[in-house]
C-alpha cells in the first residue's frame, strides 16, 4: 500500500485496494482474562483464588475471577505469573486452581483445589485495558550500570537502544485519525476475534500516543499470537497480536495507510534519569531504530525491538487471509473513540488519610420505634414482605413509605435493608 500510493496516489488507491490491514505483536501488560469457574458442590463464595499459585482479582461475585498478565507467581516469582497461566490455558494445559473462602449460608465451602482446562471455564473473556499503542518511545541508559526495565536490557554509557511497536505496520498509526477504529470494531486478537471497545487506558491523542481496550474469547485464541514472558528483574507480561483491519473508504484513508516508518517519529528517552520526565535525548525515526542502530553524538549506537517485526507482519497476513476467505467481516465503529485529548500525570495531593464514610444507619427520632432513610432507600421492598406489621408500604409508582406508629419493634426488618436504610428502636 505504502508503495502504491507512491506510484498512483491515494486516490487512485482507493480503487485498487479495499482493505489494509495491519498487525502488531509486543508485550502489553494491560492485559487479563475474566473467568467464571461455574460453582462448585457444595458451593462457594471464593475470597482468594490462585491459578498455578498466581492470584486472580477476586473483589467480584462469587465464582468470577480476573487474571491480570503482569501478577507474579507466589512460588516462582517473576519467573512464572499471569501471563504464563493465560499461555498455558490456551495452549490446552491443565491449570491448578485453588481457592478460599469465609464461608456464608449460602456458599458454605471454604477452600478447593481443582484441576482446571480452558474447556471446563463457561468464560473466559479477554479484557485488556490498554493495548495497541500507536507508539512507544525508544529507550537508553547514560548511567554507568546496566538497567533492567520494561524496555528490556539497558546497557550503561547509552550502550543500546531499545524499541517497542510495529511502526508503518502499527494500526493505530494507520488510522492515526481514528476513523475506522472505534468502539464495535472487529478486530484479531491473539489470534481469534476480538473488539475494540473503548479507548485504553493513559489514551492519548494529542501526543500521538492512542491506545485501544480490546475484549475477546480467549477461547477462540492460539499460543502462537499470545505469548507469557519475564522481563528480567522486572516483570511478568503477556506478549500480544493484534490485527486490525482498515477499509480503504477514501482517499484520506488510503493517504494514511501509506505512512513509512521514516515519517513516525519518536523520543529517545535516557532511562538512567528515574523521573517521570525522562530527558529526551532526540527523536528517531522507526526507519532509524528499524535498522540496527542510531547515531547518538558520533556513536553509531545499536538498535533492538522488543516487540516483534516478524510477527507483526504474520499478523496482518494472518487477517489478510481470513478477509480473503470470507471467515473474517469487517466491521464500522458504532461509537467513534476520542479524537483529542492527553494522558495527565498523576496528581499527587498531600494527605494524612482519608476517612471512609460508612454507610451508618438512620437516627430514631424521640417517640419512634423504626427510622426510614429515603435517602439511602432504593425502593426495592425487601422489608416489605419481612415486616409482619405492615410499616413498609409500596405505592403505585413503587415509592416504599414507611407508617412508624405501626411498628412492633420485632426487629425482622432491621439486618435485611442492604442500604442500611431502616433502624429500630430495640
Ligand atoms: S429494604 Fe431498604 S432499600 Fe429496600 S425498600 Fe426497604 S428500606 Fe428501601
Ligand atoms: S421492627 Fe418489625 S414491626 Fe418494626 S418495621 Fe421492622 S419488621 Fe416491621
Amino acid at each position: 500500500m505504502k508503495q502504491l500510493v507512491q506510484e498512483v496516489g491515494p486516490e487512485q488507491s482507493v480503487y485498487e485496494v479495499d482493505v489494509v490491514t495491519t498487525g502488531t505483536f509486543g508485550a502489553m501488560c494491560s492485559s487479563g482474562v475474566w473467568m467464571n469457574f461455574g460453582h462448585s458442590e457444595p458451593p462457594m463464595k471464593m475470597s482468594r483464588v490462585w491459578l498455578n499459585d498466581v492470584e486472580a482479582y477476586k473483589g467480584v461475585a462469587a465464582v468470577d475471577a480476573y487474571l491480570g498478565a503482569t501478577q507474579p507467581s507466589e512460588v516462582y516469582g517473576i519467573e512464572y505469573g499471569g501471563g504464563h497461566v493465560i499461555e498455558d490455558l490456551v495452549r490446552g494445559r491443565p491449570v491448578h486452581l485453588r481457592a478460599e473462602a469465609y464461608g456464608t449460608d449460602c456458599y458454605p465451602r471454604r477452600d478447593l483445589s481443582v484441576e482446571i482446562r480452558l474447556e471446563d471455564l463457561n468464560q473466559a473473556t479477554m479484557s485488556n485495558p490498554r493495548n495497541c499503542y500507536q507508539r512507544y518511545g525508544a529507550a537508553t541508559n547514560s548511567t554507568g550500570r546496566t538497567l533492567y526495565t520494561y524496555m528490556g536490557k539497558l546497557l550503561p554509557h547509552m550502550g543500546n537502544v531499545t524499541f517497542s511497536g510495529a511502526g508503518e505496520l502499527s494500526p493505530l498509526m494507520n488510522d492515526p485519525s481514528l476513523r475506522t477504529i472505534g468502539i464495535g470494531t472487529r478486530i484479531l486478537l491473539g489470534g481469534g476475534v476480538g473488539y475494540v471497545v473503548g479507548n485504553g487506558t493513559q489514551h492519548s491523542p494529542d501526543t500521538g500516543f492512542s491506545t485501544l481496550m480490546v475484549q475477546g474469547d480467549l477461547r477462540g485464541m492460539s499460543s502462537e499470537f499470545l505469548r507469557g514472558a519475564t522481563m528480567t528483574k522486572y516483570g511478568v507480561t503477556l506478549f500480544v497480536g493484534i490485527g486490525i483491519p482498515i477499509p480503504v473508504l477514501d482517499a484520506d484513508i488510503a493517504r494514511a495507510t501509506a505512512i513509512t516508518d521514516s515519517e513516525i517519529l519518536t523520543p529517545l528517552f535516557d532511562y538512567g534519569v528515574p523521573s517521570r520526565s525522562r530527558p529526551v535525548v532526540r527523536q528517531v525515526s522507526y526507519a532509524e531504530l528499524k535498522s540496527g542502530s542510531v547515531q547518538i553524538g558520533d556513536e553509531d549506537v545499536p538498535t533492538a525491538s522488543i516487540s516483534s517485526q516478524k510477527m507483526a507482519l504474520r499478523i496482518a497476513d494472518h487477517l489478510k487471509a481470513e478477509i480473503e476467505a470470507g471467515r473474517f467481516l469487517l466491521t464500522g465503529p458504532v461509537s467513534p473513540l476520542p479524537t483529542q485529548g492527553t494522558s495527565r500525570p498523576m496528581t499527587q495531593r498531600e494527605t494524612r488519610g482519608v476517612p471512609v464514610t460508612l454507610r451508618t444507619r438512620p437516627s430514631i427520632p424521640e417517640g419512634q420505634s423504626v427510622s426510614h432513610s429515603l435517602e439511602r432507600c432504593v425502593h426495592c421492598g425487601l422489608c416489605v414482605s419481612l415486616c409482619p406489621a405492615g410499616v413498609f408500604h409500596r405505592d403505585e409508582q413503587g415509592d416504599i413509605s414507611c407508617e412508624a406508629s405501626l411498628c412492633t419493634e420485632c426487629g425482622l426488618c432491621v439486618d435485611a435493608c442492604p442500604h442500611r436504610a431502616i433502624s429500630v428502636r430495640m
